[in-house]
Formats: structure tokens, C-alpha cells, sequence
């Protein structure tokens, strides 16, 4: 039988009347004749809640009894979906990630998964269950803890399940129709895009389009995962939603496919370090192994052998950046004026493959902010996208007027 991956996102499996709604939908694709696997994500809110309490508990917390925790989401939503599929005379079982295996690294809380065997669950379909429930977001170690995927994870469960077994296609039912221009939860002009580049989709995924986890569209375009996003508050077509696909399959497409935005940065400024060859080595080593994940880098030009360093962080992190900055000061490592922390800071970008062939793009979204008055304060380029960080209370402001300027609302 050919297979089928289904998963559904939080608000999908919100409760139990959406949980049935959702079963209804794997309904008609066994009726279809496929084998389906189903991943499943916590009750929206769920996740939340669960490392709200571990950070009460424990603010440095032991990474696996964090895992421990925050994966439990979904145990009870693979359990309560196996029990209503049941309940509509669909053989269903419920798998928790240690039982297929999903084995991971064991990176807790971003884990990666390194396999997926698919013999437990291809012997189950051989002897007639139609649909297997699986938690998503959730593995286990080579030591045999429980791992996390990171947030937004369970999209990524979903396209290794289908590359795992094969899958004709992944389909990630969320709580809007498809992959818009932009968030359209900011901008009531947004449109819905009918295909995507995995490029671009990427890029959008990375900066801050959270509707897709960035891992999730790696292993589609590295495994040729057919990866729709759809909603699962409405009936649906064979060609309803986005399809993320080869940009071969792509005939006509702007510019500029969308518009990203990122609302929790910081910027970091080293003032007054040495220019000289090692240094920045030695400051973004000590981030980097202080689990910082710096994003946007400038150096300025120096003055008398010292220059001025910034970089960009999730504001989450400012303050272990902050003391493992300090403590290489202290120690002698690195000698620097002042540290300067802006933490009210968004970037907003814009992603398109058009903009391979087409100059123009940079000069363009640089002349719409400044119309708007807002001040440029990083830059950061590649071949596809053209990132800005600005002040968070402009971020909106900065969407609408690009989104405009693009005429994305003119996609078809
Ligand atoms: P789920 O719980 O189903 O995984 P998420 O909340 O993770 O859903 O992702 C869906 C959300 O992504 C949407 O509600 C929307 O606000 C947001 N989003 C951000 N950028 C985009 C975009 N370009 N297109 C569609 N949705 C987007
Ligand atoms: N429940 C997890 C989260 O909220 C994983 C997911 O929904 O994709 O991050
Ligand atoms: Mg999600």
C-alpha cells in the first residue's frame, strides 16, 4: 500500500472535537487506500505550559529531565487520536518516539534524528492496521533518554517519517490554508503562495516563518519530500494548501516570495577590541561554546588598531553571552572597552530565488524603510535573501510597507 504522512500541529489537536475532526480527515485517506502514518503535536498551549514548569523548577535545568518532560505533550495527544480512530473502526495504534525507534543524537532539546527504522511499524500495517499515531517531536538517545527536536519540532518527525517509508507525500495540516507572502497573522494582505521553492522556503523557515520548522524543509529538499501545508479547519481538494516543492516546478514566481520577520533579537556591541588576526576567533569561539548562537556580524573600520564588533543573538541568550563575554575579560583572553546590549530589536527580511537574476532588490527594501524613517542597523545579504535589523517597535510597520513595495499582494 502506498503511504501517507499526516501531521497535525497543535491547535489541530487542541481538544478532543478537533481530535475527531482530524481523525475524520485520516478517515478518508485509508478509505483512499493508503497506510497512514499520523504524527501528532501536543495540545496547543501544552508545550508551553510543560517548560514553563521546568524553568520554575529548575532555571539551569538537567537538559534530559527537560526532555523528560516537555516531550509528554504528546504522548497524550498519539494516545487520545490512536482511541478515537478506534472508535471509527480504524485499526490504529499509538506510538511513542522510543518505541519505532526515532533514534536521535543526543543533543538534548535539538536533537537530530540519525534513523528511523521502519520494520516495527511496516509489520503492523502487513498485519492490518491502517494507521499508525505517532508523538511527534520526541526520540530517544544512544543512551536510552527521551530527546526533543527543538520547538516546531514535530514538522520535522513528519518529513523523516516520509522519507523513512517512502511517503507519496507529507502532509503538515496547521491553522492556516498554506505558506503565505507573510505572516498573515501581521498582514491582512498576505496571500496564499500554491507552490513554494524548498530555497525559499528554507530562508523563510530560518527567518522566523515558524510555520514550517528549518529542519523539516532541509530533509524534504535533501530526501524529495513532497511537503504540502494545509489547513485542518476546512474540507480539502487533492490541491488545496502549498505545495513546497522543486523550483523547477515553479513556472512564474516574484521577485521576492515573501517577507520574514524575526520579533526576538538582540544586538551585541564589543567596543573598543584589538583588530588583529585571532580576535574574532576568540569571541565567537567562547559564544560558541557558551551555546550561543550568534546570527548577524559586523566589524567596523579601526582606529588606532582597535575597531568595534556586533552581533546579532536571540534575546533568549543575551545573558549567557554576557557572562561568558565578561569572564573572557576577566581571565585575560580579550581585551575590550564596554559591552553594549540592545535587546529591543526584530530583523525583517526579505527571500526570493528572483532575486539571483534581478539587481535592484537591497536599493529597493533600504529606499522603503527609510520613507518610513526606520534606521538600518545590521545588514546581512546572501543570494537569495536580504535581511535588516531595526527597532522591534517598527517591525509591523517595516512588514506592511515591503509586502507593498513587492506587490506580494498581487500573487496569484
Ligand atoms: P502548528 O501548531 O500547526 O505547528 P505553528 O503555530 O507552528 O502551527 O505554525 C503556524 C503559524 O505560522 C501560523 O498560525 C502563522 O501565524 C505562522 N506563520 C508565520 N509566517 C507564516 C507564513 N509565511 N505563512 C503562513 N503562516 C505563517
Ligand atoms: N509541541 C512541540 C512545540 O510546541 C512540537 C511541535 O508542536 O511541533 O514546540
Ligand atoms: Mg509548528
Amino acid at each position: 500500500m502506498p503511504v501517507l504522512v499526516m501531521k497535525f500541529g497543535g491547535t489541530s489537536v487542541a481538544n478532543l472535537d478537533r481530535i475527531k475532526r482530524a481523525a475524520k480527515r485520516i478517515g478518508v485517506e485509508v478509505a483512499k487506500g493508503y497506510d497512514v502514518i499520523v504524527i501528532v503535536s501536543a495540545m496547543s498551549g501544552k508545550t508551553n505550559e510543560l517548560v514553563g514548569w521546568v524553568n520554575e523548577t529548575s532555571p539551569l535545568c538537567d537538559a534530559r529531565e527537560y526532555d523528560a518532560v516537555v516531550s509528554s505533550g504528546e504522548n497524550v495527544t498519539a494516545g487520545l487520536m490512536a482511541l478515537t480512530l478506534q472508535e471509527m473502526n480504524i485499526p490504529a495504534r499509538s506510538w511513542q518516539g522510543w518505541q519505532v525507534p526515532v533514534k536521535t543524537t543526543s543533543a538534548h532539546s535539538q536533537a537530530r534524528i540519525e534513523e528511523i527504522p521502519s520494520e516495527n511499524i511496516t509489520a503492523k500495517f502487513a498485519e492490518g492496521m491502517k494507521v499508525a499515531v505517532v508523538a511527534g517531536f520526541q526520540g530517544v538517545s544512544p543512551e536510552g533518554r527521551i530527546t526533543t527536536l527543538g520547538r516546531g519540532g514535530s514538522d520535522t518527525t513528519a518529513v523523516a517519517f516520509a522519507a523513512a517509508f517512502d511517503a507519496e507525500r507529507c502532509d503538515i495540516y496547521t491553522d492556516v490554508d498554506g505558506v503565505y507572502t507573510t505572516d498573515p497573522r501581521v498582514s491582512e494582505k498576505a496571500r496564499k503562495l500554491d507552490k513554494i521553492a524548498f530555497e525559499e522556503m528554507l530562508e523563510l523557515a530560518s527567518l522566523g516563518a515558524k510555520v514550517l520548522q528549518t529542519r523539516s524543509v532541509e530533509l524534504a529538499m535533501r530526501y524529495k519530500v513532497r511537503l504540502r501545508v494545509l489547513s485542518s479547519f476546512e474540507e480539502q481538494s487533492d490541491d488545496a494548501g502549498t505545495l513546497v516543492c522543486d523550483e523547477e516546478e515553479i513556472m512564474e514566481s516574484n521577485v521576492v516570495a515573501g517577507v520574514a520577520f524575526s520579533r526576538d533579537e538582540a544586538k551585541m556591541t564589543l567596543i573598543s577590541v584589538a583588530d588583529r588576526p585571532g580576535i574574532a576567533s576568540i569571541i565567537f569561539g567562547c559564544l560558541s561554546d557558551a551555546g550561543v548562537n550568534v546570527d548577524m556580524i559586523v566589524q567596523n573600520i579601526s582606529e588606532e588598531g582597535r575597531t568595534d564588533m556586533t552581533f546579532s543573538l536571540p534575546t533568549d541568550q543575551v545573558s549567557r553571552a554576557e557572562k561568558a563575554l565578561d569572564a573572557l575579560k576577566d581571565n585575560g583572553g580579550l581585551n575590550f572597552g564596554e559591552l553594549d546590549v540592545d535587546g529591543d530589536v526584530a530583523k525583517v527580511s526579505v527571500v526570493g530565488i528572483g532575486m539571483r537574476s534581478q539587481s535592484g532588490v537591497a536599493a529597493k527594501m533600504f529606499k522603503v524603510l527609510s520613507d518610513d524613517g526606520i534606521n538600518i542597523k545590521v545588514i546581512t545579504t546572501s543570494e537569495i535573501k536580504i535581511s535588516v535589523l531595526i527597532d522591534r517597535k517598527y517591525m509591523e510597520l517595516a512588514v506592511q510597507a515591503l509586502h507593498d513595495a513587492f506587490e506580494l499582494e498581487k500573487t496569484a
